[in-house]
């Protein structure tokens, strides 16, 4: 049991996402779940939600049901970085399955970011969302080396934009010195996860969507009839002719198909006591979010609404109080960041994301049933991206068509959604980044 240290952490550091300061999940409407429904939607994140608002848009009766309030899984917990990489690099892809194939794959995923920053001003959806650029900083030489041919192969095949950046160069980006260089992928982007997710529930709402929370879904049954399913849920059942499990990270054991197929890990945040403006310009000049070239990423960002720095890492560290959380994340960011060393942690918080067996996001179903999750660390664009997607398959709209549709959904036999394997995996992840990267970050990880 770690005691609280309050020379790194404030008097009333909160246990909570920084984002609940302001965007805090609330409880949905009361009330009874009607009978049936033309569709249900399991999971009330980005997934559930963007799939639900194209349905009721298309006339559909929609009911979105969450265990939690809504909001409370990863979609108002994350980091809010906007990307269009995925844990398998287009490189690696390339070799596994063909130069038109990751193509294919990295189009789309261009496709999600740029739908989403779309989206979000034809809604007018307040978020904070901004195109300030990625910087990501290479924890070795050798990392420098593949971040180059992999970005220059990008470049080539897609026309995406990017600029490599020398080790001497890195203080213009970052206030460290840990980096062996990096690059920059200027028109990438961020949001705010609260805001962008309170702002998903309001357009549901006046789509007519009914959106309950604390309603928990223990089992879907196919019956007969046109309302082919029974969704059995703590709050009472109802009947549907279509379902959707958009439950990602936190998918129940009782989803039994689904859990067998994602992989939880937890991920963790802090945030910063407020800085004084010109500290935060000075570690972050372009306001870029940043990440690492590691397996296991560290992270950083400013808070689009304040004047602090945000920062995660340690993935699937197993590590549960608050106390814990904090003596980790403030001992990567005074490595990280010196500048920050006598600086105070106000937030710690934890939440689940959701690897693959082949490490890509899966969107599929049929007859009826319906998936979108696997993000990888990617859900805000992806979830975004593929829940409206499920919706297109449901409408027949050919549009719904995706690449991430396409492969079999794998699971591993004995799995059965309890990762045993994480600690080793996540130790071999350290191990390996370790044995080419070079930053004290990655002592602190092999410890
Ligand atoms: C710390 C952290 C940082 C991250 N940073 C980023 C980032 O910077 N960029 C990025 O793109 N992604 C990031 N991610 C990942 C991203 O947040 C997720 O991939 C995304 O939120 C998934 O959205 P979702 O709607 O599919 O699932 P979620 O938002 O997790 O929602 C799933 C919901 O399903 C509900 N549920 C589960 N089982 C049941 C059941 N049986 N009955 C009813 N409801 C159920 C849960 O209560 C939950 O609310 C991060 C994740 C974490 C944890």
């Amino acid at each position: 049991m770690i005691s609280p240290d309050h020379s790194i952490t404030a008097e009333n550091m909160r246990f909570a996402p920084y984002w609940w300061d302001a965007a805090c999940p609330s409880a949905s409407e009361n009330g009874p779940l009607p009978p049936v429904a033309d569709v249900v939607v399991v999971g009330s994140g980005y997934t559930g939600l963007r799939a639900a608002l194209l349905l009721a848009r298309a006339g559909r009766q929609v009911v979105v049901v969450d265990r939690e309030d809504p909001g409370s899984g990863a979609a108002r917990r994350n980091a809010g970085f906007l990307g269009r990489v995925l844990k398998k690099s287009f490189l690696g892809l390339r070799n596994s399955r063909g130069l038109e194939h990751a193509t294919h794959v990295y189009r789309e995923l261009d496709q999600a970011y740029q739908t989403l920053m779309v989206f979000i001003a034809e809604e007018e959806i307040d978020c904070f969302a901004a195109r300030d650029g990625r910087f990501i900083g290479a924890t070795s030489p050798a990392h420098y080396e593949l971040l180059a041919r992999e970005l220059e192969a990008v470049n080539k095949h897609l026309g995406l934009p990017y600029a490599m950046v020398g080790r001497h160069e890195v203080r213009k980006e970052l206030a460290t010195d840990i980096y062996h260089g990096g690059a920059t992928i200027p028109d990438l982007g961020s949001l705010h996860p609260g805001f962008y997710h309170q702002g998903l529930l309001e357009r549901n709402a006046a789509a007519g969507v009914m959106i309950r929370g604390q309603t928990d879904v223990t089992g879907i049954v196919r019956q007969n009839g046109p309302y082919r399913f029974l969704v059995t849920t703590t709050a009472g059942n109802l009947a549907a002719r279509d379902v959707i499990v958009a439950t990602n990270g936190y998918t129940t054991a009782r989803l039994g198909w689904w859990s067998r197929r994602v992989i939880p890990f937890q991920g963790y945040m802090a945030a910063t006591e407020e800085l004084a403006p010109e500290l935060v310009r000075k570690i972050i000049p372009h306001r870029r979010v940043v990440i690492d070239t590691d397996t296991n990423i560290d992270f950083f960002r400013p808070a689009p609404d304040s004047n602090r720095i945000l920062l995660g890492g340690a993935t699937a560290g197993g590590m549960q109080s608050a106390d814990e959380i904090a003596l980790k994340l403030h001992a990567i960011m005074a490595l990280a960041l010196p500048d920050l060393r006598q600086v105070k942690l106000s937030h710690v918080w934890t939440g689940f994301c959701a690897g693959t067996f082949d490490l890509m996001p899966h969107a599929g179903g049929r007859d009826g049933l319906w998936h979108a999750m696997g993000y990888n660390f990617a859900g805000v664009t992806m979830g975004s991206y593929l829940g409206h997607k499920i919706a297109q398959q449901i409408l027949g709209d050919p549009e719904g068509r995706t690449v991430f549709s396409q492969d079999p959904f794998p699971t591993m036999p004995f799995y059965r959604g309890k990762p045993w394997f994480m600690p080793a995996a996540m130790k071999y992840f350290d191990w390996k980044d370790g044995k080419t990267a070079r930053t004290p970050l990655d002592r602190l990880k092999a410890h």
